[in-house]
């Protein structure tokens, strides 16, 4: 580790990430890159067929310099605000930042400053606003399509019915280029109960990319899931708590759904 990035632990940060972040976090995505080729080689998938973006919300800026000596370039962030502030503090990395996270139309004008892909695209207001906004920058945007495949009143995304009349008027925002769709599954260590959210994505996909080639991507599964989304197809899996350990279980917000998951 450099010695510059090695001053600035707070007890907090010790506790929580250890004396040497660099090292743990080159440890961990070690270990899940493993288990993603793993997981593919299950699955009869080529080992290189999955990228795995980091998520790294609630990880300090401060931190996440140290994720970046570990060789991490991609961030993903749910929150705008957080991703923002991140970003203007680490601008000299060359980071590309990716959303992952339901957005306000309000704070689009930010996300299209920086973001190099949108993970949680629900709602032709938001497409109107970020076609808008980009078209002033004279830029273009990766979305995904994010659906509710589990049900949960909790959880964003369009209902399955509603997708693809939602996709078929996409082109009318022709700075936005629909790569994929994104869900997240259901809570649960029952994989049966997981299962069926991917594989309902994945059948989505397979329909829509008939009439939109260019749909092909499924963004799904997490630290919790990701090796099950990888055996229903994954192309993206968004990995937080694996290589940056647990976050603190009193900030709801921070997980995916309104509540910590139990478990069960
Ligand atoms: C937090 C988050 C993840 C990653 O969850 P982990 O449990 O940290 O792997 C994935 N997707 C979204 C949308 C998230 O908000």
């Amino acid at each position: 580790m450099p010695a510059s990035l090695s001053a600035d632990f707070s007890p907090e940060d010790i506790a929580r990430f250890g004396n040497n972040p660099a090292e743990s976090f080159a440890a961990n995505l070690r270990e899940v890159k493993r288990r993603i080729a793993a997981a593919c080689i299950r699955a009869g998938r080529p080992p290189d067929g999955v990228r795995l973006l980091p998520v790294t919300k609630t990880v300090p800026a401060h931190i996440l310099r140290h994720a970046h000596a570990a060789g991490i370039t991609d961030f993903g962030e749910n929150k705008l605000q957080e991703a923002r502030e991140k970003h203007e503090v680490l601008g000299d990395l060359g980071i590309c930042w990716h959303i992952i996270g339901h957005l306000q139309t309000n704070k689009v004008k930010y996300l299209v400053r920086f973001a190099s892909e949108f993970h949680a695209l629900d709602s032709l207001r938001l497409a109107q606003e970020l076609n808008r906004r980009l078209d002033a920058l004279g830029r273009d945007l990766d979305v995904f399509v994010q659906v509710n495949t589990s049900g949960e009143a909790s959880k964003f995304g369009l209902h399955p019915d509603d997708l693809l009349s939602f996709v078929n008027r996409l082109p009318e925002f022709p700075r936005l280029k629909p790569r994929g769709l994104m869900t997240l599954a259901l809570f649960s260590a029952d994989a049966e109960r997981v299962r069926p959210c991917f594989r309902l994505l994945r059948e989505l996909r397979d329909s829509v990319v008939k009439l939109h080639p260019g749909v092909t991507q499924l963004s799904m599964g997490m630290s919790g899931d990701y090796e099950l989304a990888i055996e229903e197809g994954a192309s993206v899996v968004r990995v937080g708590q694996a290589i940056f350990g647990p976050r603190p279980t009193d900030d709801a917000y921070y997980w995916p759904g309104l509540t910590a998951p139990s478990g069960g």
